[in-house]
């Protein structure tokens, strides 16, 4: 690259200098190149900061530049990270935590570009048909100009191509544009309630998505409105599913008076269908989802391809069989497709295998073997896609790029560790550079070099206090995290509960019947307990948990509303009533929902602050000392803090408003401050919301719901927030937390809390933390459910259910339940093989 020819010598490092971005304290550091590089530190302590907005956001921003010059000139007014020098940053990519969901078109096939092998085969090995449907002989033909004279009629024909059989081209099924599913309304989710009228809101849809007026317009079609839904006569029910979108002359009376207006007709299912269309993230499509069952097209059985995509076969099977089949089935098929063929093809043949089998290895590695071709990429889980990315990197064969991951540990169980280990040691074999952020102590034990964020989060971090090789780091006294990485220290916290009074306080038990690979299963989960679900990816942790209890669950609790799902035979609830899922994902989308707002602190506190005699006296109310809507907010960011700068081919760019300074009001509301009893400052409501929680509970003595909300930020360990931060901006680990803030101070001997993966994004100290409040869960009667691959903490379960033993068709069984130790002593887990040496 470029930097080689710079001298004589390569350089050795990324030189950082004075990084400021986000919490970074002006830092000096150097990043070697060529190695695998790992940053470690506690959840908010500045990692991503270094990782991606010192090094990737550079390393990016550089490789834009090289573009063009307009493009160049914008970016560096705009988006230059805060940072005074960076030098010998390469071109930089980065893989993200969360990858985006994928199209409809996207498959597990296509992504790892292993389809257009598949499709080559079928080219170029298959067995055609002449266009007059007569089968011929596999032959060397389809590699050459000449075409293929078919041995029975004597026509001349070419085979089809590669491009020719992709379902995604000139390959696909015309019916429903080559997705091989159509999502059709079902009529049966949009009424409530067959007992409730339309004015009652018996109309889901129309409740949903705001079509207020709907019920109104209804009426001038004749549909009475208040009378049961099944009391309506067949063509009023037409009316209202899938009535004619014509314009209506109704009568509106606002707090502004009566208005006449003309108002089109949105029926119930187009209702849906408008907002499928809309639907453009995960949130809303879930939303949306539950008014659609999905059918499989006709004409291609789900398989996307065109009846002449799927006229060539190889042995016995044609595309569509083979894309059905799992990524290891294919594997044990393809050579097989060697000997199908004549002699002369032999040696092609076996080139496109090889490079089938090449392609594939990185993939069964990182433990993908389970997922059939034909696996549609949104079903992937974030773990599955993330590592769909990492095995592509390799196989771009880039080099002298500088490789950013975050967290690729997600949802990889400890035995496919080694399999990451080969991904990275390939990318550094070409050439490239390596830096991850991870928590995972097995991982970072295998970085050459180390750099240590920390010591704290927020402001109590943002310093390296460690850097080197693993035993370096592990020597250095300032280090946290060496103690954890050469075992010395263990996170294992928790007194659990023994195997004889497992079940004391009542058990929850699912019965369900086979679904996926997953087969037929007895769930057992103690009340009251903390209980682990174990297993490789794959294996069926998602399937029994969010797939099945969750669902079974909430549809006891919702009554007939919503319906378990068909596959759950039995459910008893030993108790349980509700289900409360604390996932990791952000917390708002916008900049307004902060940390006062989440926790409900501003509400109090606007309220003390217009109780001040001078607020009074200006005529001021609570709603004047919000930061969304009140008269005191900063005219300039309209309460956001932040403002959007237009940088033109580019998202905008956001920076802290320059008039308050990110504190979201206007000037005027300095002039209003209170002192709390025993108190020495006053201090207004701007300067109290920019103090961190545990600052800021000094100053609100007397305010006593304020103070136990603080107290409980506290226990989470969320205690370094600032009020005014914005939640959207937290890492998924303190998102998670802080929903948990509100639930720790009340009996939860009804609640199920189920946590995907919490581990997360957290440093061994912060597991440390996460137990405590599971502990704190656990103390108020609450049952935790945890999918989890920490060892540490599965460790600390009382209840342990290992699912495998292994991925896919070779996973979906329960092979051990019961305590940590129980299953350290079971043969056939392979869970409990890692977990002997974590149990303290
Ligand atoms: P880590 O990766 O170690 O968890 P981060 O680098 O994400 O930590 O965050 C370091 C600090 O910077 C935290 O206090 C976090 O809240 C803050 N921060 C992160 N992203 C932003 C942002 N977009 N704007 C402002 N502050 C941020
Ligand atoms: P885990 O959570 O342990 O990784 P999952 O429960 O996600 O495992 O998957 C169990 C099995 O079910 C796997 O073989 C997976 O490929 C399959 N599977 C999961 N979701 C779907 C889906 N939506 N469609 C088809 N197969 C699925
Ligand atoms: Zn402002």
């Amino acid at each position: 690259m470029s930097q080689r020819s710079e001298g004589l010598r390569a350089p050795a490092a990324i030189e950082v200098r004075g990084a400021r971005v986000h919490n970074l304290k002006n830092i000096d550091v150097d990043v070697p190149l060529g190695e695998l590089v790992a940053v470690a530190g506690v959840s908010g302590s500045g990692k991503s900061s270094l990782a991606m907005g010192v090094l990737y956001a550079e390393g990016a921003r550089r490789y834009i530049e090289a573009l063009s010059t307009y493009t160049r000139r914008r970016m560096a007014q705009a988006a230059r990270a805060d940072v005074d020098r960076v030098r010998h940053v390469p071109a930089a990519l980065a893989l993200r935590q969360r990858p985006g969901v994928p199209g409809v078109r996207s498959t597990f096939g296509t992504s790892t570009e292993l389809l257009n092998v598949v499709r080559l085969m079928f080219s170029r090995l298959g067995s055609h048909l002449c266009p007059n449907g007569h089968r011929q002989r596999p032959s060397l033909h389809v590699a050459t100009e000449d075409p293929m004279v078919c041995g029975t009629c004597g026509a001349e024909f070419y085979a089809p191509e590669a491009e020719e059989l992709a379902f995604n081209s000139e390959g696909a099924c015309p019916t429903y544009q080559g997705t091989g599913t159509v999502r059709e309304v079902d009529d049966t989710s949009l009424i409530r309630d067959e007992s409730s009228s339309i004015d009652e809101g018996t109309v889901i849809p129309w409740q949903m998505y705001g079509f207020k007026v709907q019920p109104q317009i209804a009426r001038e079609f004749g549909v009475r409105t208040d009378v049961p839904w099944r009391e309506l006569a067949r063509w009023e029910k037409g009316i209202v599913l899938d009535g004619p979108e014509e314009k209506k002359h109704i009568t509106v009376t606002t707090k502004n008076g009566v208005h006449e207006l003309d108002f089109t007709f949105r029926n119930a299912r187009l209702t849906v269908t408008a907002e499928l269309d809309r639907a453009n993230d995960e949130k809303r499509l879930a939303r949306v989802s539950r008014f659609l069952i999905e059918r499989t097209c006709p004409d291609c059985h789900g398989t996307r391809l065109s009846p002449a995509a799927r006229a060539p076969v190889i042995g016995e099977r044609n595309l569509a069989d083979v894309t059905a089949m799992t990524l290891e089935e294919v594997l044990d098929w393809a050579p097989d497709a060697v000997g199908a063929v004549p002699d002369e093809m032999r040696s092609m043949a076996r080139s496109l295998v090889d490079t089938l089998l090449r392609m594939a290895r990185r993939l069964i590695e990182l433990g993908l073997g389970y997922l059939s071709l034909d696996r549609a990429g949104s079903t992937l889980s974030t773990g599955e896609r993330q590592r769909v990315q990492l095995a592509r990197a390799v196989r771009n064969e880039t080099t002298g790029v500088l490789y950013v991951l975050d967290e690729p540990s997600i949802g990889l169980h400890p035995s496919n560790i080694h399999g990451l280990q080969g991904v990275v040691d390939d990318l550094l074999a070409e050439g490239n550079s390596v830096v991850m952020v991870d928590h995972d102590v097995q991982v970072l034990r295998e970085a050459d070099h180390l750099i240590e964020i920390g010591p704290g989060s927020g402001h109590r971090g943002g310093t390296v206090i460690a850097q080197g090789t693993v035993p370096e780091v592990d020597r250095d006294p300032g280090s946290l995290i060496g103690g954890f990485l050469t075992g010395r220290e263990r996170v294992v916290v928790r007194e659990r509960a023994g195997a004889d009074r497992m079940f004391d306080h009542g058990t929850l038990l699912m019965r369900t019947g086979p679904v996926h690979t997953v087969h037929a299963l007895d769930v057992a989960i103690p009340r009251g307990r903390l209980t682990g679900i174990t297993g490789v990816s794959g294996s069926g942790k998602t399937t029994l948990v969010l797939e099945s209890l969750v669902p079974s669950l909430r549809a006891v609790r919702a009554g007939n509303r919503t319906r378990r799902p068909e596959h759950v035979r039995e459910l008893e609830t030993g108790g349980i009533e509700k289900v409360n899922m604390v996932d990791a994902t952000p917390i708002g989308v916008n900049v307004r929902s902060t940390v006062s707002t989440y926790v409900g602190v501003l509400d109090d506190l606007r309220r003390a602050y217009a109780r001040l005699d001078a607020a009074r006296a200006d005529g001021l109310g609570a709603g004047d000392f919000s930061y969304n809507t009140g008269s005191l907010r900063c005219p300039r960011c309209e309460g956001t803090g932040e403002i959007s700068l237009d940088v033109q081919f580019l998202p905008d760019v956001d920076i802290v408003c320059p008039d308050c300074e990110g504190c979201r009001y206007g000037p005027e509301a300095e002039k209003y401050t209170r002192r709390s009893d025993g108190g020495t400052q006053e201090l207004a409501l701007p300067q109290l919301l920019t103090l961190t929680a545990a600052e800021a509970i000094e100053h609100v003595g007397g305010l006593k719901k304020v103070r136990a909300k603080l107290d409980a930020l506290i226990h989470v360990g969320l205690g370094y927030l600032t009020l005014n931060e914005a939640t959207p901006a937290l890492s998924g680990g303190e998102a998670q937390r802080l929903k948990l803030v509100s639930e720790l101070d009340r009996r939860q001997g009804r609640t199920l809390f189920v946590f995907d993966e919490p581990t997360v994004g957290l440093h061994p100290l912060d597991v440390r933390v996460l137990i405590e409040v599971l502990q704190k869960l656990v103390d108020q009667g609450g049952t935790v459910v945890v999918i989890e691959h920490d060892l540490d903490l599965i460790a600390n379960a009382d209840h342990i259910i290992d699912m495998g033993p292994g991925g896919g068709t070779d996973g979906g069984r329960i092979v051990a339940a019961g305590t940590p130790d129980g299953v350290v002593g079971e043969p056939g887990s392979v869970t409990g093989r890692y977990l002997r040496g974590h149990l303290g």
